[in-house]
């Protein structure tokens, strides 16, 4: 059973005025198998976390410690992050011209399996995944990302989060900028993959929409650089009705 263990964890960026501390101390478990919806305000730092945790050079790790059963994630590479299991679907994806999606995937998949799939059984699987997400099939000739709508980059986050299988799923606002249909469809998604049990989901969010579809175990909120209040579901429910005023008075937010 895998399990992610966050603790006292401090990160930085590079600011024009010096280093500019945005993570000030985040502490949090995540097991195979739960989903933890991290919701907090904009620029609390929810996507530092989020890249943080995939390995991303920008930010540099001051203090604490993130292990995945045990190992020290921060010691690892991207790559080797990868290949541990941790995925992050990123809240801007970002283009990669003169790749194809069906080349991205299947050097994706080659590299966190260690081992090309056999062709045959990967076609199959990449089809259904795209039909379970109503993707078109011409998509898979496009390159990444160039062009693609708001809506097909999430899918294509999604697509790789069901085709990659990771122990630890980061999915950073895959919910932002989805119309009502595409968020059921890529809600579904992350659903089926949840349901396998396999996987530890970190659903970082500014909305509570998507937990219409996708029931957290846990609910946290993010405000200035840390967890300030954990709670179940219903925790998503008061954040509904009273937004984050409550924790980012007091300075909580910068
Ligand atoms: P969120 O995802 O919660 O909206 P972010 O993690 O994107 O928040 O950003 C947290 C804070 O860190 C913001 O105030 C943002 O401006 C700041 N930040 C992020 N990257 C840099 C950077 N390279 N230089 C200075 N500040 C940064
Ligand atoms: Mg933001
Ligand atoms: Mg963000």
């Amino acid at each position: 059973m895998a399990t992610l263990e966050i603790r006292d964890l401090h990160v930085s960026v590079e600011a024009e005025n010096g280093p500019r501390e945005i993570l000030k101390g985040v502490d949090l478990t995540v097991k195979q198998g739960e989903t933890h919806a991290i919701m907090g305000p904009n620029g609390s730092g929810k996507s530092t976390l989020a890249y943080s945790l995939a390995g991303h050079p920008k930010y540099t790790v001051t203090g604490g410690s993130v292990l995945l059963d045990g190992e020290d994630v921060l010691e690892m590479s991207v790559d080797e992050r990868a290949r541990a299991g941790v995925f992050l679907a990123m809240q801007y994806p970002v283009e990669v011209p003169g790749v194809s999606v069906s080349n991205f995937l299947r050097t994706a998949a080659t590299a966190v399996r260690g081992e090309a799939p056999k062709l045959r059984t990967w076609v199959k699987e990449v089809k259904e995944a795209m039909a379970a997400l109503q993707m078109d099939p011409a998509f898979a000739e496009r390159n990444v990302n160039e062009g693609f709508s708001g809506g097909e980059k999430k899918r294509h986050e999604i697509l790789q989060l069901e085709l990659l299988k990771p122990r630890i799923a980061i999915l950073d606002e895959t919910d932002s900028g989805l119309d009502v249909d595409a968020l059921r469809v890529v809600s579904e998604g992350i659903n089926r993959v949840r349901s396998t049990g396999e996987v530890g989901t970190l659903l970082v969010t500014h909305y509570t929409r998507i937990l219409r579809y996708i029931k957290p175990d846990q609910v946290h909120v993010f405000a200035g650089g840390r967890i300030v209040e954990s709670g179940g579901a219903e925790l998503a429910d008061k954040l509904e009705e009273e937004g984050y005023e409550a924790y980012v008075k007091g300075g909580a937010s910068e």
